[in-house]
């Protein structure tokens, strides 16, 4: 078994961060992706085998080869392609790399595996066309490929613009852009509040023009009830709601597209820091259950940290910050690095962190999704599509006496397929709070079990050998 003086699991904002700043003061840093290009969601570069780098790079692709390729300059070992599958005592990384099974120990482990997006299920969101945000995003920057050419994008809160101007820029046509809020993220309520963000302003400034110059409409107070299609997705029912979300009967209309692209916020990603028993609390502002840490991002579990979503949904430059302030914790735990040079580093990134801080709450706020969005999940809708699981098969469940994500589980597989209830397990959290009235915060999330993601069974096979 090898082991590591630092290792940092997620090459995002989070661990880029914290790797770079480990590297910097000297200490023996591993970090760790199950992708094959550093950057994570935010920073998503083209894979380095794509010889024809055609097209223009986006501002923040520019941002995170910058830090990649200081990162690349330093004497960190980076480790792409390597998944991180489970977490076992003594903070043991089993890990899965080049068709190998490894195990990797750490004095001092960085968790940052970001987040998933919140998932919306409704009659026909199975069919091909229909998408997460991130997902479209990944098509677009990472593989320059168009998942569409006429689409409509649905969801809460600014992102939805940034993702309808890469659609634009790519060269698709965006039909609609649905907003379940009353106010577009532009509003004049919404930019008094981010008064002196200005660089995130104009951002967001420049996406709005980019809409409206490509003439695109947007529609506060809508959202998709319904995507129609035999073999693939060829039409998107949308209707109005009220400031609830509720669903104002009349007000229907059926939009003609290949593509329709969700982007209704995040979930933080906590399999593996429970996995390693770190404790989770539920903070529904930071994106429900999240990773307790304190202010030096140590989680309840010596020497262990979490940087980035994971510990609460936050933004990029939140990420970076939690990441750098993670690193210097294990920089000092391990006694390593000019104390000198460390508190004033950490004092930069504490300045810099309230900042993104105050910015991420302000965001937060615009994606705040109210419980009504998911009346749009009928019966027949399936909601765990590893197993086909019908919302009718989990009512009956929690009818059953199940009112538990475990309960609910045993009695009809949902949760049990390849994605380990990574898509499902929200949706039937939002299905036993309504139905049994539990709040949110006392529905526990399922006990995550190795292998966190899919490996194949020589993997595990090997690992009992070592
Ligand atoms: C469509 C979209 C638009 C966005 N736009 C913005 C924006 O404009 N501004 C903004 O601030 N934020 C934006 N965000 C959010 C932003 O992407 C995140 O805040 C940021 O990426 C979080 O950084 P992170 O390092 O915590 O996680 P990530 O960037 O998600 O990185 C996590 C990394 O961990 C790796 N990983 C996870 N699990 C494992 C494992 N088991 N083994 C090995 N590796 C693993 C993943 O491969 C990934 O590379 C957007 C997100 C989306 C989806």
């Amino acid at each position: 078994m090898r082991e590591a003086e630092i290792v940092i699991v997620g090459g995002g904002p989070a661990g880029l961060a914290a790797a770079l700043e480990a590297g910097a003061a000297g200490g023996e840093v591993i970090l760790l992706d199950e992708y094959h290009s550093l950057g994570g969601q935010f920073y998503k570069q083209l894979p380095d085998a794509f010889t024809m780098k055609r097209g223009k790079m986006e501002a923040h692709q520019a941002e995170g080869a910058k830090l990649i390729h200081q990162l690349r300059a330093g004497k960190i070992e980076v480790l792409l392609g390597t998944l991180v599958w489970g977490l076992f005592p003594d903070r043991t990384l089993a890990v899965f790399r080049d068709e190998m099974a490894e195990q990797i120990r750490a004095k001092q482990l960085i968790l940052a595996p970001g987040a998933q997006e919140v998932p919306l299920a409704f009659p026909g969101w199975t069919l091909p066309g229909v998408m997460l945000g991130g997902a479209a995003q990944a098509l677009m920057v990472n593989q320059r490929v168009l998942p569409g050419q006429r689409v409509v994008l649905a969801g809460a809160g600014p992102l939805q613009l940034k993702v309808a101007s890469q659609f634009i820029d790519a060269g698709a046509e965006v039909v609609d852009i649905l907003e379940a809020s009353s106010k577009p993220p532009t509003s004049m309520e919404n930019a008094l509040r981010a008064f002196g963000h200005w660089g995130k302003m104009r951002e967001g400034l420049e996406y709005w023009l980019k809409i409206k110059k490509a003439g695109t409409p947007y529609h506060p107070h809508h959202i998709p009830v319904r995507a129609v299609g035999d073999k693939e997705l060829e039409a998107v029912v949308v209707a109005q709601v009220d400031a609830e979300w509720r669903v104002r009967p009349g007000t229907e209309r059926t939009l003609e597209v290949d593509t329709l692209c969700l982007s209704y916020g995040f979930l933080p990603a906590n399999q593996l820091p429970r996995l390693a028993g770190c404790e989770s609390v539920y903070d529904a502002e930071l994106g429900g259950w999240v990773t307790r840490h304190d202010d030096r991002q140590e989680t309840s579990v010596r020497g262990l940290y979490v940087a980035g979503e994971v510990g609460g949904i936050g933004g990029a430059d939140v990420a970076e910050e939690e990441g750098r302030i993670a690193a210097i914790s294990s920089l000092r735990a391990l006694g390593q690095g000019n104390e000198e040079e460390l508190r004033k580093s950490e004092k930069r990134s504490r300045t810099r962190l309230a900042d993104a801080r105050r910015f991420a709450r302000l965001t937060r706020e615009m994606m705040r999704l109210r419980p009504a969005l998911f009346d749009v999940m009928t019966d027949e809708t399936v909601v765990c599509r590893c197993e086909e699981v019908c919302v009718r098969d989990v009512k009956a469940a929690i009818a059953d006496g199940a009112p538990t994500l475990r309960g609910v589980k045993i009695r009809t597989r949902a949760g049990m397929g390849v994605c380990q209830g990574r898509m499902c397990g929200y949706l039937i959290s939002q299905l036993i709070a309504r139905q049994a009235g539990i709040a949110l915060d006392r529905i526990e999330p399922d006990t995550p079990r190795p292998p966190v993601k899919p490996v194949p069974l020589r993997v595990l096979a090997a690992t009992l050998d070592q």
